[in-house]
């Protein structure tokens, strides 16, 4: 059996060579040999056994399993995907919805709250629960889930956006919610707004779900780093997948109304 290098760290460090050898047994699915050895199916690409390529559901055995990792950028239930983010993301969430993607993220999620709705809802579940990712409804094609190795904000983002590719639309959507902002006027958010900021800033926004006030505030600086480099990450990635995340981010770029970010009062 040989797991590919990017897979690698799936195993537990005495298997992690080039080939591996397992027992071949007619009783168990090569999915479950995959997911045994500790890789979620939803991170394999297309198994090969004997030189065929072969379902998870086949029986498990031949002489030679090769296991790839799902190639990137790989397809979503949607395009543009959309996400749903395990209980510990939320800081990923914050930051996915900053760049103006659709992510549902409660805090208090059970489980089988997170499986349903990436299913119901044809969302991505990204994750760093291993097991969570074993349910079998969210490795099926078009999968419905997705594992998250980094433990950083920054490198979290970075893997989710090779992996997706997703059209970017940087300060769309309200931090907080995730609902669509809107372009407002100091007038009509009144005494939403402390007095210091009706004084010192002129462009707002609302959020048009939960009802939040956005504006330019002290810490979007940081914030317009992290969109920048998120589109560094993009632009980065090879020059045909380049090309069509050029293309999106030029028309997700008209889109962005004034200069409405988010500064939580
Ligand atoms: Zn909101």
């Amino acid at each position: 059996m040989e797991v590919a290098p990017a897979l690698r760290f799936h195993l537990p460090p005495p298997r992690r060579r080039p080939a591996l050898t397992v027992p071949a047994d007619p009783a168990v699915t090569v999915g479950h040999v995959v997911q045994a050895l500790g890789v979620p199916l939803t991170e394999v690409g297309q198994l090969v056994l004997d030189d065929d390529p072969v379902d998870p559901a086949a029986r498990a055995v031949g002489a030679r399993l090769l296991v790839p990792a799902v190639p990137a950028p790989q397809p979503a239930p949607t395009s543009p995907p959309r996400f749903v983010l395990d209980v510990h993301l939320g800081s990923l969430a914050r930051r996915l919805r900053l760049l103006g993607l659709d992510v549902a993220y409660a805090r208090d999620a059970a489980d089988d709250d997170l499986a349903a709705t990436a299913l119901a809802e044809d969302r991505v579940l990204l994750t760093r629960d291993r097991e969570l990712l074993r349910r079998r409804a969210l490795s099926v094609p078009p999968r419905h889930a997705a594992f998250v190795r980094a433990t950083a904000v920054e490198p979290q983002t970075a893997e989710v956006l090779r992996r997706f590719a997703p059209p970017l639309a940087p300060w769309t959507r309200c931090l907080v919610c995730g609902g669509p902002l809107e372009a407002t006027t100091k007038a009509e958010l009144g005494e939403l707004l402390p007095a210091g900021t009706r004084r010192t800033y002129d462009e707002f926004a609302r959020c048009a779900r939960c009802g939040r006030p956005f504006w330019r505030g002290a810490h979007s600086r940081g914030l317009e780093e992290a969109v920048r480099r998120a589109q560094e990450v993009l632009e980065e990635m090879p020059r045909v997948i380049g090309e069509t995340a050029h293309d999106v981010q030029g028309d997700a770029a008209q889109q962005v109304p004034g200069e409405a970010a988010p500064g939580v009062p």
